[in-house]
């Protein structure tokens, strides 16, 4: 027997047409590339998003079509969230930060028949043009008055695209299965590969996202994502925050200390979310300036491990609470975020601050386990570790064009990830599969050592690579960029990990940088980093 509900497809755009009908008034704040501050409200943001619906239909946009963006967080970009996937199209959101060959490898293998793109990125535009076959028309996302010079063929201003609209127009109705947008899988090897998103996993994802055990938005919020939405749909906020009718602060092109800081404290942000490194930018402000946050409660950390001292210098000099959080493209992104569970309630702060090391519980929707080599679970006891597989309604169900596979027999997706899962559910990454350091048959965990390595007041950024070693196949290489000042030595970091891991974890040497190296998304590039120190030699082999 079938339930007698009403079946009212999970589509986006009824997220943008309920905010705009019950949270009409609240505001989108965006830092433009332009300069200026930009504000509008969820109302003005559907009219808009309706009109640029009209004006991909006059470009000839149709069901499916894919529709590329390159652009930072703010308004324009928010609109052709809503705008291009709300008409039955397919946002597609482009990394810029790729090289200019992969942007076009992206562009390619999508068949993206517009381009969407701030300004910042019109040179880019112009150096791939020539190669995008599919691409039909290019877009610059800015007005008439600062429309640039450009050898881009078929180019339009969006504001003048939008100004011959008359916004009269009904989001139309659709399967919920139906493709809604799509980002590349950052790839750190091979090219990447597409993760396409449908309205339902969308909506669901959102609805998540919003819980309190996950990133806890509430319409009384200000959420700012620093984190792009050109990378994992900004981890799904500006959908979330639009369900929840929560105030959206985007930052735009600045990322820097004192522009998050600036975004934070004249907006009244509450929640914000963003990979290590942009808050590494924010501490180092407050610290050289004197400067405190007011009404900033919670600060999401994901991307990256958030490294303990992180959490500790949030909370203790600054009262924001760190929320440790890990996904990945191919999950929408959210996975795991760390809140206590009933009964933490006396949790020291030594005890919260450990726990807040590991990337923390699934909410109802995302189902994990790990396995060792030959895809036997593991005992999920905080101990035993192995590769971390997941399920759920917005983990992808495989590539598009069906390139690579990740998936099992059972339908479970290999993340990848190395990870133990303890018996209250809490899930601690201990490394990418093929950072991990296999030392003398045993592994030992690169991101464990690298998070002890920054709690030291001498580094700034630390990495931990495996290096060959005659006896013991690999031995770890702790490779440091000091802090402004520092003289800290390679002895008195080595003497800093003594009773904080097993001994033999302790790396054989040290190895100081100006800097290290990153991918497009701010993740350490370790591959780069080993390929560098290749046949170094340690001073045990
Ligand atoms: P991406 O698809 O670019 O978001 O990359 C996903 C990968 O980032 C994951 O598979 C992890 O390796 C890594 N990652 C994401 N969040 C965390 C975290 N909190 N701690 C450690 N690694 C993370």
């Amino acid at each position: 027997m079938l339930g007698l509900m009403m079946d009212k497809p999970l589509l986006i755009s009824s997220v943008l047409n309920y905010a705009a009908k019950y949270h009409g008034g609240t505001e989108i704040v965006s830092r433009t590339v332009e300069g200026a501050i930009h504000r509008y409200n969820y109302a003005d943001a559907e009219a808009r998003s309706k009109k640029l619906a009209q004006a991909l239909q006059r470009l000839g946009i149709g069901d499916g079509d894919r529709v590329a963006t390159l652009a930072w967080n703010g308004f324009r970009h928010f609109e052709l969230y809503y705008g291009v996937s709300g008409m039955g199209a397919v946002c597609h959101m482009v990394n810029p930060r790729l090289f200019a060959g992969q942007i076009s490898y992206i562009l390619d293998n999508a068949e993206d028949k517009i381009v969407f793109a701030d300004l910042t990125f019109v040179e880019l535009l112009e150096q791939i043009a020539p190669d995008a076959a599919s691409v039909k028309a290019f877009v610059v996302m800015t007005d008439e008055a600062n429309m640039p010079d450009t050898s881009l063929p078929n180019v339009h201003c969006y504001e003048t695209l939008l100004a011959v609209e008359d916004g009269d127009y009904d989001w139309p109705q659709f399967d919920e299965n139906t493709a809604s947008s799509m980002c590349y899988s950052s790839g750190t090897t091979g090219n990447p590969k597409g993760v396409l998103y449908s309205h339902r996993s969308t909506v669901l994802h959102a609805w998540a996202a919003m819980t309190p055990d996950m990133l806890n938005i509430a319409a009384a919020d200000a959420i700012m994502p620093v984190v792009p939405m050109f990378h994992v749909n900004a981890w799904g906020i500006p959908y979330a925050a639009a369900m929840a009718g929560a105030k959206l602060v985007m930052p735009g092109a600045a990322m820097d200390g004192e522009s998050i800081h600036a975004m934070i404290e004249d907006e009244g942000v509450t929640i914000s979310a963003g990979v290590p490194t942009v808050w590494l930018g924010l501490l180092d402000y407050l610290e050289r300036t004197g400067k405190t946050v007011e009404k900033f409660k919670y600060c999401v950390i994901g991307g990256s491990a958030a490294p303990r001292a992180m959490s500790v210098e949030m909370e203790e000099k600054y009262g924001v609470h760190v929320l440790h959080a890990w996904g990945m493209t191919e999950m929408s992104p959210l996975g795991t975020v760390n809140w206590p569970k009933h009964g933490m309630e006396g949790e020291s702060d030594e005890d919260r601050y450990n726990r807040q090391v590991k990337q923390g519980r699934p909410c109802y929707g995302i189902d994990m386990k790990i396995v060792n080599d030959v895809n036997e679970s593991l005992p999920e006891d905080g101990e035993a570790f192995g590769e971390l597989k997941v399920r759920g309604p917005w983990v992808c169900s495989e590539y598009y064009r069906g390139e690579g596979d990740n998936h099992d027999a059972d339908g479970w997706f290999a993340t990848g990830d190395v990870a133990t899962i303890d018996s209250d559910g809490y899930m601690h990454v201990t490394d990418r599969s093929k950072d991990v350091i296999k030392s003398g048959g045993e592994w030992i965990s690169s991101i464990e050592l690298e998070n002890i390595a920054v709690g030291h007041p001498g580094v700034f950024e630390a990495a931990v690579i495996g290096v060959t070693h005659p006896k013991w196949d690999e031995r770890p290489l702790l490779v440091v960029v000091r802090n402004e000042d520092s003289e800290v030595t390679a002895e008195e970091l080595l003497t800093y990990y003594v009773g904080k891991v097993a001994k033999w974890w302790i790396p054989d040497d040290v190895a100081f940088v100006d800097e290290l190296p990153h991918t497009a998304t701010g993740k350490l590039l370790k591959m780069d980093l080993r390929n560098s120190f290749e046949g170094y030699e340690l001073p045990t082999g």
